[in-house]
């Protein structure tokens, strides 16, 4: 088993009026096996959540801890957080014009493998995932997210989850811009992963939709930067009914 264990994490951006903190002291611990749902207002820090964690540039860390099975994952580099089993699926994933499917993926294998696959076993592993997830054969040689619909994005977050095998996935709002077939699609496939590896999934979402189709162990609640409340998936059924109202002090969206 293994930990994601964040303390206390504060993180500010820089703006034209100087330092903004967004992240006000979030405490989390996540184990493999288990799926935590982080649900909160549109501007309530998710996104600066998930990209802090990761290593984006753009986030200052000014205090707290993020680390897993101890090893402190704010000292890495961003891809060393990957080969430490961290994954990541954007909220809105970058285009890579010129660099099709295929290469960025085994490109992507290699790195957090240490090595790379073997091209036949690699071919029939891609092609099964493709499958497993009813994406298209053509998709492999076209430019990683260039041009693709909402839908594809997401597929395409989710094949990599299931091709580079991470210990803890973080999934930010894998359920925007999915139709009903494509959320069920998307969801069988974090299911799938969840079921066959010992991981553990952090699911951000500003929707309860997605928690119907991928049952958290835990659901907390994300408000003004922190954490409010946690429970079971008890508190996502009370949030489809009354919203975040309570959380955010009568306000429907957080400041
Ligand atoms: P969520 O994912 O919960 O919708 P975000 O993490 O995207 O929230 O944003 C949290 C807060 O940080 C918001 O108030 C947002 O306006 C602010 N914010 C995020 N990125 C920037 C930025 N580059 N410049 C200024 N404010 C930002
Ligand atoms: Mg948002
Ligand atoms: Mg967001």
């Amino acid at each position: 088993m293994s930990t994601l264990e964040i303390k206390d994490l504060r993180v500010s951006i820089a703006t034209d009026d100087g330092a903004k903190e967004i992240l006000k002291g979030v405490d989390l611990t996540v184990r493999t096996g288990e799926t935590h749902a982080i649900m909160g207002p549109n501007g309530s820090g998710k996104s600066t959540l998930a990209y802090a964690i990761a290593g984006h540039p753009k986030y200052e860390i000014t205090s707290g801890s993020v680390t897993l099975d101890g090893q402190d994952l704010l000292d890495l580099a961003v891809d060393e957080r990957a080969r430490a089993g961290l994954f990541l699926a954007m909220q809105y994933p970058v285009e890579v014009p010129g660099v099709s499917m295929a290469n960025f993926l085994r490109s992507a294998a290699t790195a957090i493998r240490g090595e790379a696959p073997k091209l036949r076993t690699w071919v029939k592993e891609v092609k099964g995932a493709m499958a497993d997830l009813d994406i298209d054969p053509d998709f492999a040689e076209r430019s990683v997210n260039e041009g693709f619909s909402g839908g594809e994005k997401k597929r395409h977050e989710v094949l990599q989850l299931a091709l580079l095998k991470p210990k803890f996935a973080i999934l930010d709002e894998t359920d925007s811009g999915l139709d009903v077939d494509a959320l069920r699609v998307v969801s069988e496939g974090v299911n799938r992963y969840r079921e066959g590896h010992d991981t553990g999934v952090l699911l951000i979402t500003h929707y309860t939709r997605i928690l119907q189709h991928i049952r958290p162990d835990r659901v907390h609640v994300f408000a003004g930067g922190r954490v409010v409340e946690s429970g079971g998936p008890e508190l996502a059924d009370e949030l489809e009914r009354s919203g975040y109202v309570r959380f955010t002090g009568g306000k429907a969206e957080a400041a």
